[in-house]
């Protein structure tokens, strides 16, 4: 047998199977991380392959320039490995990003210095012909910077490795198993490592690393197909996320925000992810409700004036936590309920409302006249009620319709609301029967309100087939008195007033 055998074939088998590694990963369209997976399959496939090649015994030549290329995989394994440790046990974040843009602009000044070595020959000291015996292999004598990367490439390893120790500590089963086979391939790292630096090798002289990455990819790529942990998860977590139809904001413990999604973005009408590190107040300023609620830690509905009108969210709160119940941050859902208010709003206001006339109904006149009576009570204030019942009104619906009675209605409605002052109250209480409530008013004050308020109806001209018609009221006015212990004793009292008006002859105000 050729005595290169022994070291070619480990190193050409595990470069071709980490690349079928490589090549089924590439055939699924979802997993997370998938780069950094490709790129390390293939980083070690190189370094494999190279560390193969240099045992063909070519050139001096060659295998310098064998080895310059093998860089490239030796300097790119372990900051890929580490990106792949963040991204399986979720640490990814703008820090990670930032770590990875580092290490590999490292990565790339390491082969470049490589690349360079015969400018500065800090890295290879100098060459020489290892004698194997039977063929010569390239030997290289280790300079200071061969020292630092080495010293660099355990620093990141290391790193890597605490990383997955933590992954053993994971509440859930699937991380911790994967978790635990990452470890093991790890460790098989530092062995072989070990090995290698201790002059262990079982083949004399053998660089049993880039075996050792391999095993390394493979697991990663394993725990990807065994758990489908970059796959499904992660990707339907994020997307549950995204895609709510739901606002939803993270915020860490300062009040930053740390994600929002889609239905955020489009509400506060920013760009995905532009908001992301700025404070929630300072980046939407004109949503204070929302911020109140926040810091309060109330879930609550709030109110936002947008181009589309008023919306109402049900804001809901929640602290988010660590393993070790210290907060980290909080996490708001806003569900919109701006067509439930909405219609709530008109369903209250419709159960106010009398239908014809637009004025308050019956129950809401009683409503709030009762509380205007408490308060009139309570406070020591007048009070005076106006019982109005238009005149003759039958016979305008005899003679016209009951249309023409139900428009004079309305017009006449109208027509006292005008006149009724802000704080005071006015609503029909049946057929052509209203009723006025004068807040903070003695007798004769409403009885100079009421006067206006019966010219004002006289002035009402009304259409009618054959040209206009008036219609007049009656008004009877009563004021609050000791004696009276609830509104309906008042209201009885302007409505006797207003039987008195109706003996008078009608058109007048009696009290
Ligand atoms: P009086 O001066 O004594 O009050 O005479 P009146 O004809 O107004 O007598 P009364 O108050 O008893 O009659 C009320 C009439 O109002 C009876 C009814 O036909 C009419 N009416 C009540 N509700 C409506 C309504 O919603 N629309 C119309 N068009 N007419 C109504
Ligand atoms: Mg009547
Ligand atoms: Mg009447």
């Amino acid at each position: 047998m050729d005595p290169r055998l022994p070291y070619i074939i480990p190193y050409l088998a595990s470069a071709l199977g980490i690349l079928t590694v490589a090549f089924i990963v590439l055939q699924h369209r979802r997993i997370r991380g998938k780069r950094f997976l490709v790129f390390l399959c293939l980083s070690a496939a190189l370094w494999s392959l190279t560390e193969g090649l240099l045992y063909f015994g070519f050139s001096r030549e060659v295998n310098l320039a064998i080895s310059k290329v093998q860089y490239i995989g030796i300097a790119a394994l372990p900051p890929l490995a580490l990106m792949m440790a963040f991204v399986v046990f979720g640490l990814t974040s703008s820090t990670t990003r930032k770590i990875g843009y580092v290490l590999f602009v490292m990565a790339g000044l390491i082969i470049i210095e490589v690349w360079l070595n015969n400018l500065h020959n800090l890295h290879y000291s100098s060459t020489y012909v290892i004698d194997t015996g039977s063929f010569p292999m390239l030997g290289l004598v280790h300079g200071p910077l061969w020292y630092a990367v080495v010293a660099y490439h355990y620093l990141i390893t290391l790193a890597t490795t605490i990383i997955i120790i933590r992954g053993l500590r994971s509440p859930v089963p699937m991380y911790r198993g994967q978790s635990l086979v990452l470890l093991v391939s790890i460790l098989v790292v530092w062995i072989a490592n070990g090995v290698y630096v201790a002059g262990l090798s079982p083949v004399p002289n053998m660089d049993t690393g880039p075996i050792a990455f391999t095993v390394v990819a493979a697991s990663f790529a394993w725990g990807f197909f065994r758990f489908n942990l970059f796959d499904i998860v992660p990707a339907a977590k994020e997307e549950i996320f995204l895609s709510l139809q739901d606002p939803v904001i993270i915020l860490d413990e300062n009040g930053r925000i740390v994600e929002l999604n889609r239905a955020a973005a489009e509400l506060f009408d920013v760009a995905d992810g532009s908001l992301i590190g700025e404070r929630l107040n300072g980046a939407i300023p004109f949503f204070p409700s929302l911020d109140a609620a926040i810091a309060q830690d109330t879930s609550t509905e709030i109110d936002m004036k947008t181009d589309q009108g008023d919306m109402y969210f049900a804001v809901r709160i929640s602290n988010l936590k660590d393993r070790k119940e210290r907060r980290i941050g909080k996490l708001v859902v806003m569900h919109d309920v701006t067509v439930r208010k909405h219609l709530e709003n008109k369903l209250k206001q419709m159960a106010a409302t009398d239908a014809l006339t637009g004025v308050s109904n019956r129950r809401h006149l009683f409503e709030m006249a009762e509380r205007e009576y408490y308060r009139a009570r309570r406070y020591g204030y007048d009070l005076c009620a106006v019982m109005i019942d238009i005149d003759r009104f039958k016979d305008l619906n005899d003679r016209y319709g009951h249309d023409v009675g139900d428009e004079a209605l309305r017009q006449f409605a109208k027509t006292c609301k005008d006149e009724v002052r802000g704080g005071d109250i006015f609503g029909r209480i049946g057929g052509e029967e209203f009723v006025t409530i004068y807040t903070n008013q003695n007798l004769a004050q409403a009885l100079r309100a009421a006067e206006r308020l019966r010219e004002q109806i006289a002035a009402i001209a009304i259409t009618v087939p054959d040209g206009k018609t008036n219609i007049t009221a009656s008004l009877g006015v009563a004021a609050l008195t000791e004696d009276d212990s609830s509104f309906d004793d008042l209201l009885k009292r302007a409505d006797e007033a207003l039987y008195e008006a109706k003996k008078a002859g009608r058109n007048c105000v009696r009290a």
